[in-house]
């Protein structure tokens, strides 16, 4: 049995091989270049494994495989809805039956803690559940049309392009596959280059549960290349995408400049919380500390501001700060971690560069603000009082940017005042002035 702090070898034991190929029409296969990327574990920043990676040519094979699995007559197409339902379930009983290794590989990959990666895994399975009766429930509408007949019929758009984020991996791939599988459509996937290795154990799965050839394919790589010939492919019906404001703007662009391709964004937020004068300043603080440093910070909903009514500014800030001192950061395989690193290091340098704006700016730091140790991305958790809505760590996203060629861009970050969108880490505000 694979154990909590997974050992590639015992995974490979379990199945004879580590996946680390594209999935293209149920089989794994090398990129067409021959090229593959590096994953990181960001709990040790040692490298976990090479994957590969896939750019237009791979993409173009992997809407071809989906496309003609689409087709009228197709295996895929052929099957009643409580087929598909039955396909869905048996896909579930696979998680529930490798839910150590998908957990195990999550958390390597992401580095959250053991425990929150076995939540998504148990999410994950609720999410296909719930999708899997959902099969033969989208009808359509009869309309009172004097004496004609006029009905509506619903049906799967077909090729979907599906390109996601980092934060929650395995989560982010269930929320795109599961209605797209339940209603009938077929799937070019494109999971985030820092995280690609549960999708890719994913994959293995669908295949052994019985998917058709093509129905589910997987194409591991770059936003720039792989995610932007999915979202500028002409055979591809409709895309969807989770991530930053910025890149949803460039796909929804791609889907316009190219077939008209349905859209479907989920971006995020720098999402404050508001706590009245009213509120019990114990349960409140709480909410607010798992509000935001639950996932590392790193969730689109993040509340990474806090807006605290003066009468008990004081007294809040107290108990925050006791809460984000008492929160135990380290190896997220820890049963005792609440907190593991931050995605590579990258994301890491941009924390600490915007809380040192937050010194520069004036705002009064009051526990953490320093890189724990000297390998892997750990941050302190970290939180400043005395904010105000001008200064750039209440304004901007902590997030990471894309330069065209595919590697992260060193030092910029997005400058948009209104602009939600919160892959945020550690830091939490709170203005006396609001
Ligand atoms: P995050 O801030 O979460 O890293 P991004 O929007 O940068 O969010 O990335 C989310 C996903 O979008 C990743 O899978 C990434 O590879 C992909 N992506 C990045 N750039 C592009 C692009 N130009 N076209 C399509 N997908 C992209």
């Amino acid at each position: 049995k694979l154990l909590k702090n997974i050992d590639l070898r015992l995974y490979v034991r379990r199945y004879n091989c580590f996946n680390v190929q594209l999935f293209i029409n149920n089989e794994f296969v090398d990129a067409k270049s021959g090229k593959k990327f590096p994953t990181y574990n960001p709990a040790t920043g040692k490298l976990i494994v090479e994957v590969a990676e896939g750019d237009k040519a791979d993409v173009d094979l992997a809407v071809a495989a989906a496309k003609q699995a689409f087709h009228r007559n197709s295996e895929w197409r052929k099957l009643s809805p409580l087929q598909r339902t039955d396909l869905i379930l048996k896909l579930c009983s696979l998680i529930e039956r490798d839910r150590d290794v998908l957990a195990s590989l999550e958390t390597q990959d992401n580095g959250k803690p053991y425990a929150e990666a076995d939540f998504d895994v148990e999410a994950a399975i609720m999410t296909f559940k719930y999708y899997a009766g959902w099969t033969d429930k989208f009808v359509g509408d009869t309309i009172p049309a004097g004496d004609i007949i006029a009905q509506t019929l619903k049906e799967p758009v077909g090729v979907v392009g599906q390109i996601i984020p980092w934060n929650y991996p395995l989560l982010m791939l269930t929320w795109k596959w599961a209605p797209a599988l339940a209603v009938g459509c077929t799937i070019v996937m494109k999971p985030a280059e820092q995280t690609p290795l549960t999708a890719l154990h994913m994959a293995a799965l669908a295949k052994e549960a019985g998917f058709p050839a093509g129905v589910i394919n997987v194409i591991t790589g770059y936003g720039p290349t792989a995610g932007a010939a999915i979202s500028e492919h002409h055979d591809i019906q409709k895309v969807v995408f989770t991530g930053s404001v910025e890149i949803g703007r460039i796909i929804m662009e791609a889907a316009a400049h190219s077939n008209l391709k349905r859209v479907t964004l989920e971006l995020g937020g720098k999402s404050p919380v508001v706590v009245f004068e009213d509120a019990d300043v114990d349960v409140a603080a709480g909410i607010a500390h798992e509000a935001l440093f639950s996932n590392h910070g790193q969730s689109c909903c993040a509340g990474s501001r806090t807006y605290v009514h003066e009468k008990i500014y004081d007294q809040f800030v107290a108990k925050a700060t006791a809460l984000a001192k008492a929160r135990k950061v380290g190896n997220p395989f820890d049963e005792t971690v609440k907190q593991g690193p931050q995605i590579d290091e990258e994301m890491m340098n941009k924390v600490l560069g915007y809380i040192e704006s937050g010194k520069q700016q004036g705002a009064k730091l009051q526990c953490g603000g320093k890189r724990i140790g000297n390998v892997g991305y750990f941050i302190e958790p970290t939180i400043f009082s005395d904010v105000n809505d001008k200064m750039k760590i209440a304004q901007e996203e902590v997030r990471l940017e894309y330069n065209k060629f595919a590697k992260f861009s060193l030092n910029s970050f997005f400058t948009h005042r209104f602009w939600p969108r919160t892959i945020n880490l550690q830091i939490q505000f709170f203005g006396r002035d609001h």
